[in-house]
């Protein structure tokens, strides 16, 4: 199943983030600092494998990358001028050691780690199905998969054997994930995002397309596109709230998207106020754009204390509970008596929106309107985001006006879902063609979803890194 309950629960959560390097003496330590970088595509758990020309080495642990690789000794064991890593937001299997990427195999043909982002669609159906021909499975996470159907094929080269497991995995990165290539001198480099790109140096080249498989080798780097052409459909939430907003996703600035969504918001819900206040950190870009486009003034009236360990509040619901006083706090001097615009870029359940408003009010606001940089969350996602079940978003529960009482706001409004494709540069959404994966504000599921018709929920896939 998919987890839920988490810290931040009230936030649909990114699920990976991978990082590759090809090429450099300092492979390990690089993907380190990649990985770093790429934290906030998960926090449960982060490894690298590094490969030194005749023997894979691999550290993986439970928590931050900075709890696994900080000190000289680990990056030490991890020799070799190759390395992949991954940070892990787990959803399907268990956070368990045995679960934390990458994973490692020995073949005929030589050794090799894997690691992915997204999900499998259909690995429930593919497990059944290796496990009754004889494979033994070490792990419950469905990354695992795509290892078996690697060491069961009967093709004759590495390319070959991974092209025929892909074309039997349904679901994520091919279609609705990102994926960069960059350069640092002779170097090459695959991973999640540009900023990963940015802390070590690099130069980004070039976005990796859908269906696109890159070879990184002694002689450089190649591609092979063994599959049918398909439509990219991106996960548009990479650009509401998952990528950071130093990134550039499919060419466009993740944060000027974000601006660019606020004032759509404010041309689309105008509402005479006071005041625009972020929701901090994820809503500060989208209220930027809002501001700018009402004239009314930004302001920050809710801070939020970045010191506040995940393991302190996560552990019960009490706790829980306070998480939203222990990381927010009202700046009641810029709020009292103020009618007061709070803009954030999403709600899920409602609970965290609920806690904000309260003590936005408590703070003395007159008025409290919220406005949302997406359109109502309705339908759970089933390709590597963290999402609650239908029954759980408020949006499927109730209409807009019951979602205001519930939150306790005067007026509340989303983002229109032609009004996000449009600050995306389109006229709109194209029924027939949508540019990007919005199945969780539309239903329109763009992949096959095999395991939840068999009443399976699942899982993933994208960097693999052949070193045999
Ligand atoms: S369902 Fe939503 S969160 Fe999932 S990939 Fe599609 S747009 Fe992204």
């Amino acid at each position: 199943m998919l987890t839920t309950g988490r810290a931040d629960a009230d936030h649909f959560h990114e699920e990976c983030g991978v990082f590759g390097i090809h090429g450099h003496p300092d492979a390990a330590a690089l993907t380190a600092l990649g990985l770093h970088a790429l934290q906030h595509r998960g926090q449960e758990a982060a490894g690298i494998v590094a490969y030194d020309g005749s023997q894979f080495n691999a550290h993986r642990g439970p928590g931050l990358v900075g709890d696994n690789f900080s000190s000289r000794d680990v990056i030490d064991r991890l020799p070799g001028t190759v390395a992949i890593g991954h940070v892990r937001y787990a959803t399907t299997g268990e956070v368990a050691q045995r679960n934390i990427q990458p994973l490692f195999a020995d073949f005929e043909f030589g050794g090799l780690a894997i690691c992915h982002n997204g999900n499998l669609t259909n690995s429930y159906q593919l497990r059944r199905q290796l496990v009754r021909r004889g494979s033994l499975f070490q792990s419950t996470s469905d990354t695992e998969v795509i290892v078996h159907l690697i060491a069961t094929s009967l093709k004759d080269t590495v390319v070959d054997r991974l092209t025929d497991a892909l074309r039997q995995v349904e679901g994520a990165y091919s279609l609705v994930r990102p994926l960069v290539l960059g350069r640092l001198a002779d170097a090459w480099i695959v991973t999640s995002e540009t900023c990963a790109l940015d802390i070590i140096g690099a130069e980004f080249v070039r976005d990796v397309e859908p269906g696109e498989i890159v070879i990184i080798g002694a002689g450089g780097v190649r591609s092979v596109r063994p599959f049918a052409d398909t439509p990219p459909r991106l996960c548009v939430f990479e650009y509401i709230y998952f990528a950071r907003p130093d990134s550039v996703v499919e060419g466009h600035s993740v944060y000027e998207a974000r601006k660019r969504i606020g004032r759509e918001l404010a041309r689309e819900a105008p509402v005479e106020a006071d005041i625009v206040v972020p929701v901090p950190d994820s809503g500060v870009p989208a209220a930027l754009g809002y501001a700018a486009e009402s004239g009314l003034p930004f302001e920050l009236g809710i801070i939020r204390n970045h010191y506040v360990g995940r393991t302190f509040i996560e552990p019960t619901d009490q706790i829980r509970h306070l998480g939203v006083r222990l990381k927010h706090n009202a700046n009641r001097a810029d709020l009292e008596g103020k009618r007061v615009i709070l803009v954030d870029d999403s709600i899920v359940r409602g609970t965290t929106s609920t806690k904000i408003v309260e003590m936005v009010r408590n703070a003395g606001a007159r008025e409290v309107h919220m406005r949302i940089s997406s359109p109502p969350t309705r339908f759970p996602c089933f390709y590597g985001i963290a999402t609650p079940s239908r029954d759980q978003l408020l949006a499927a529960r109730f209409d807009l006006e019951q979602m205001a009482r519930f939150i306790g706001v005067d007026s509340l409004a989303f983002i229109s879902t032609d009004g996000l494709y449009r600050a995306m540069g389109e006229a709109g959404r194209d029924k027939l063609a949508p540019r990007f994966c919005d199945a969780c504000f539309t239903g329109d599921y763009p992949i096959p979803l095999a395991d939840a018709d068999d009443g399976k929920v699942s899982v993933q896939l994208s960097l693999l890194a052949d070193t045999a």
